[in-house]
């Protein structure tokens, strides 16, 4: 008999939540998010970097909680605004601005700027009580569009677009997004070597307990 292995994801957004579900399936792991908890202490971005705000979301949550505990963090970087908005992604246009208002101010920020590089970056932490994580990354290079396109995905997609297949982020369906994207690719590396994960959370977590039963009903 295996016994499961409990991770928290440091968010409470059932759309992450749900794609995390969908790409761990298969191995023996509890996935759940903060809504099935009580509250915690409330955790302030305030890194520099998008790993050091993945990390603490990791960090914090699995020492409060207990458990191993996996976030995430990510932005957009434009080259010609020296890396903005970067860690500020979420809150550029102020803290109330909706995702319309975040490319509006892009687009005007930026201008008739000829160099329109951009890329996605995506910091994925999972974190265990002690303070000890593992570390996964993935970019997404592409160019700011002169106007928004398209209706679908959130954030900045709709300006940017991806030379590659032609589009912009938000016209592309979301397994087309998920194969290229920042996101997708610090996941599926995540995925990949998830076998040699588990044996560290095992190594990290030592007494772990079997809280649910893989084999028949007899085993458990
Ligand atoms: P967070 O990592 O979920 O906090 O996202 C930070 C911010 O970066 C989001 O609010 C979006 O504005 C932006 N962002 C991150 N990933 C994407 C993406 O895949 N498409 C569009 N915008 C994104």
């Amino acid at each position: 008999m295996q016994s499961l292995i409990n991770i928290v994801l440091a968010t409470r957004n059932t759309g992450k939540t749900n794609e995390i579900k969908d790409l761990l399936k298969g191995f023996p792991v509890i996935i759940r998010n903060l809504d099935d908890f009580g509250p915690i202490p409330p955790i302030v971005e305030d890194g520099t970097t998008f790993d050091e705000n993945a990390y603490k979301k990791a960090s914090l949550t699995a020492r409060y909680l207990g458990l191993p505990a996996l976030s995430d963090d990510s932005g957009l970087m434009v080259e010609a605004l020296g890396g903005a908005p970067g860690v500020l992604s979420a809150r550029y246009a102020g803290p109330q601005a909706t995702d319309q208002e975040r490319c509006r101010k892009l687009l005007l920020d930026l201008g008739d700027h000829e160099n329109r590089r951009a890329a996605f970056e995506c910091v994925l932490s999972l974190a265990v009580p002690s303070g000890a994580a593992l570390t996964y990354e993935g970019r997404c290079e592409g160019v700011i569009a002169r106007e928004p396109s398209g209706d679908n995905g959130f954030g900045y997609d709709p300006v940017f677009y991806y030379p590659p297949l032609n589009k912009t982020f938000a016209q592309l369906r979301m397994a087309e997004k998920s194969q290229v994207s920042h996101r997708g690719i610090a996941l599926r590396e995540l995925r990949s070597e998830f076998d040699k994960v588990l044996v560290w959370l095992r190594q990290q977590m030592p007494q772990f307990e079997p809280s649910g039963c893989m084999g028949s009903k007899k085993d458990c």
